[in-house]
C-alpha cells in the first residue's frame, strides 16, 4: 500500500517561476492529492491548463483556497496582503498558508492581519531562482540543494512548521528557521544589494557616452555579462523588493559605501598592498560557496566557451 501524500490538496497562488516550479516538483514526488492553481491574467491560466501541471485552474484567489490544506502565495511581495484579505474567509480551519516572498518581514506584516486565528501562517522563502520569470520558467528541479528559509511568528502550532518543513525537504531543499527581520538583514546582503549593483551597473554601462552600447555588449565576457543576468530579473519583483526590505537594504548600502570608499582610496593612493589583501579575502569567501556545494567550481561558471563544441 502506498503512503497518502502529503496533503489533500495544495493551491498555488500565482504561477510563474517559483510557483512553476514548486507544481512541478511537488507533482514528481507525488506530494499532493490534487494541485489547484489560479493566476492573475486568464493568459497565464490559460497557459497553466495547457502545460497540464495542475490537476485544476480555476479563476480566482478565493476559488483556489477553499478546501486546500496547503495554499502558498507565489506571487510578488508586494500583492500578499491584497490576496490574503481575499482568501482569508475561505480558508479551511487548520490549513497551513505560506508564500515565498524574497522579503518576510512586510511580507508578515501585511499578511498576519487578514489570516484567521484557525490557521498556521508559515511564511518561506526558497533561496533558489533564476532571472527567468512566468509559467514556462519553472522546473522540477529548481529547489534542490537550495535552502528554504521558514519564518514562522512564535507560536505557531510546530506540527504545522513540521509538515512544510517536509514538504520543501521532499522537493529537494533544506530547510533553515530564522526570524523575518533576520531573514530580512540576511538577504539583503546576500541577495538584494547584489541584484542593486547589478542594476545600477548595467544602467551606467548603457548611459555611457565614450563607450558605445555596442562595445559594452561586445566585450562584456570582461565580467559585465555575470551582472546582466542578475539584472535581467524581473522588475516588478524586486522593484517590490527595495521598497519591502528598504530598511535592511539601506543599511547594508551605507556599509557598502563605506568599503567601496576604501578600495577607491588604495587605488588613489596606489596602495597595492591593501588592494592585493582585499581581493585575497574575498577570493576565499568563493572558494567557501564551493565547498558547502552552493556553486560549482567549474572555470566561468561551466559555461562552454565559444566555438567549443559540447561533450
Ligand atoms: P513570476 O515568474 O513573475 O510569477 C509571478 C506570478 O504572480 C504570476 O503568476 C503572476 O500572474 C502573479 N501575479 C503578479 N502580480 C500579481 C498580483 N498583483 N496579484 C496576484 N497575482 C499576481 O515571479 P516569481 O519569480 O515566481 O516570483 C514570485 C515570488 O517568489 C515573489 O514574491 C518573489 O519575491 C519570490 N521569489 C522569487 C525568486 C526568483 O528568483 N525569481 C526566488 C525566490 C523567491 P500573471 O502571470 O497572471 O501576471
Amino acid at each position: 500500500m502506498t503512503a497518502p501524500p502529503l496533503f489533500r490538496r495544495i493551491a498555488l497562488i500565482g504561477f510563474g517561476l517559483i510557483g512553476g516550479s514548486i507544481a512541478r516538483a511537488a507533482r514528481a514526488q507525488g506530494l499532493a492529492g490534487e494541485i489547484v492553481v489560479t493566476a492573475r491574467s486568464a493568459k497565464t491560466r490559460a497557459r497553466v491548463t495547457e502545460l497540464g501541471i495542475a490537476d485544476r485552474v480555476v479563476d480566482t484567489n478565493a476559488e483556489a483556497a477553499s478546501d486546500a490544506d496547503l495554499v502558498i502565495l507565489c506571487i510578488p511581495v508586494g500583492a500578499c496582503g491584497a490576496v490574503a484579505q481575499e482568501i482569508a474567509s475561505h480558508l479551511r480551519p487548520d490549513a497551513i498558508v505560506s508564500d515565498v516572498g524574497s522579503v518576510k518581514g512586510a511580507v508578515v506584516r501585511e499578511m498576519t492581519p487578514y489570516l484567521p486565528t484557525s490557521v498556521h501562517f508559515v511564511p518561506a522563502h526558497p533561496v533558489a531562482g533564476t532571472e527567468h520569470s512566468g509559467p514556462d520558467s519553472g522546473f522540477a528541479e529548481l529547489f534542490i540543494n537550495r535552502w528554504c528559509i521558514l519564518t514562522p511568528p512564535d507560536k505557531t502550532d510546530i506540527a504545522a512548521v513540521d509538515k512544510l518543513r517536509a514538504f520543501w525537504t521532499a522537493i529537494g531543499a533544506r530547510v533553515e528557521i530564522m526570524t523575518p527581520q533576520h531573514h530580512d538583514l540576511v538577504l539583503a546582503i546576500t541577495s538584494h544589494l547584489p541584484h542593486l549593483i547589478a542594476y545600477t551597473i548595467v544602467g551606467t554601462a548603457d548611459e555611457l557616452g565614450e563607450v558605445t552600447s555596442s562595445e559594452v555588449m561586445k566585450f562584456s565576457a570582461g565580467g559585465f555579462r555575470d551582472f546582466t543576468r542578475i539584472a535581467a530579473s524581473d522588475p516588478t519583483m524586486w522593484r517590490d523588493v527595495f521598497l519591502a526590505n528598504k530598511d535592511a537594504v539601506l543599511e547594508m548600502l551605507g556599509t557598502f559605501n563605506e568599503d567601496l570608499s576604501k578600495l577607491t582610496r588604495a587605488m588613489r593612493r596606489g596602495d597595492g598592498e591593501a588592494l592585493f589583501e582585499h581581493f585575497t579575502r574575498t577570493r576565499a569567501i568563493r572558494r567557501g560557496i564551493v565547498e558547502i556545494g552552493q556553486d560549482s567550481a567549474a572555470p566561468d561558471f561551466g559555461r562552454l566557451q565559444t566555438g567549443a563544441k559540447k561533450p
